[in-house]
């Protein structure tokens, strides 16, 4: 027998579970106990509440010791109250999630850093119970009345608002799970956008009943925000191979940053899309248009660890400040930047890739 030398996997680049902090009930649970089993040697930690583990928090600056926890830390939880809540842009509801936090680190990134900057990875267990509810929830709406642009006919719920359903599927079986339950649903679908590449996810026969949408940007952006993410040609090289598998595959221009050269790099993309992508994929495809939205607290911290990436998102030349509804002061581009950021993007879209509908942009 030899020995292997082969370099780690992307998967296990990205996650290699030491620690794992557990209510008793998710711990006990049979998710839990097959997620645990994957980790066999992890130190397995107690604690009342998946919100309440103050060792994750006061690690601000320190990037080295982020990407350590959230390499290295699981956290597993019972979700208490679900819901769906309406949503109306890239679905039409968000999905009770079973899942929040992340093990990637993109500059820009809003998912909710309650549990400390690091915010690695938290699973719910209690997954019957959430597909039980998304269940009930689908066959409540009925048929969808008539189409608008989130879809013709289906009910589509995000399934991935606070993580990235690709990188938990590296975790456990919550996604496979989720795209087993909406394959039965006709009248339904899950999305989730994504940045990662799983290839196991390749295996679990959607039906066309799950959405993924691949989010891009220009490769330059993406080397210097995207952090931990796939690179942007292996995203590209994926989307065929989901399309053929049974996804529906759209795509998440998100955030598009505002930068001198940008339309040419946005131009470049496109075009490439427009040579690699199969007709199948064209046919079906579809895009989501978002500008950057920043955040003041955000940016305090990224200047302590990247800020060559605040040189591309903190721009108060072109930006304006509102307080959101939970008192962060969020930075977006000025209404007049944003509108022609927004009409330039779908100029491009219309020269170098017309095949590629615009769902919404804003
Ligand atoms: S992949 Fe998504 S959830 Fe993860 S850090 Fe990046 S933006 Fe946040």
């Amino acid at each position: 027998m030899t020995a292997s030398t082969s370099a780690p996997t992307a998967a296990q680049r990205l996650l290699q579970v030491g620690l794992v902090y557990a209510e008793p009930e998710a711990r006990d649970s049979p998710r839990g106990q097959e997620i645990l089993a994957r980790f066999p040697g992890a130190e397995i930690v107690e604690v009342d509440s998946h919100w309440k583990i103050p060792e994750l928090h006061g690690n601000e600056g320190n990037v080295e010791r982020w990407v350590r926890v959230k390499t290295e830390t699981l956290v597993l939880g019972v979700k208490k109250s679900l819901s769906a809540r309406p949503n109306g842009r890239s679905a039409d509801f968000i999905a009770p999630s079973t899942s929040n936090g992340c093990a990637m680190a993109c500059a820009y990134c809003y998912v909710p850093r309650r549990k400390g900057y690091a915010n690695p990875i938290t699973v719910f267990t209690n997954i019957d119970k959430i597909t039980r509810y998304l269940r009930g929830h689908v066959k409540r709406q009925g048929v969808k009345p008539e189409p608008d642009q989130i879809d013709p006919a289906a009910w589509v719920y995000d399934i991935g608002e606070n993580s990235d359903c690709s990188v938990d599927a590296l975790v456990s079986d919550n996604v496979a799970d989720l795209v087993a339950t909406f394959r039965d649903l006709p009248t339904a679908k899950a999305s989730f956008a994504t940045k990662f590449v799983n290839r196991e996810l390749l295996d679990l026969d959607p039906q066309g009943r799950t959405r993924v949408r691949f989010s891009l940007m220009p490769e330059r952006d993406a080397r210097l925000l995207d952090i931990r993410t796939s690179s942007i040609p292996e995203r590209i090289a994926a989307i065929d191979d989901f399309v053929e598998a049974g996804y529906e595959v759209h795509l998440n221009f998100s955030p598009v940053v505002l930068r001198p050269g940008g339309d040419r790099d946005w131009a470049e993309l496109l075009t490439r899309l427009d040579d690699e992508l199969s007709p199948a994929t064209k046919a079906q495809a579809a895009v989501e248009v978002i500008m950057l939205t920043h955040n003041r607290d955000l940016h305090e911290v990224n200047l302590g660890w990247h800020p060559k990436a605040e040189d591309a998102l903190w721009r108060p030349e072109l930006q304006q400040a509102k307080r959101s509804q939970s008192g962060m002061w969020n930075v977006r581009y000025r209404n007049d930047v944003k509108r022609a950021g927004v009409q330039s993007i779908q100029d491009l879209i219309a020269a170098h890739a017309p095949w590629l509908r615009v769902r919404y942009a804003f």
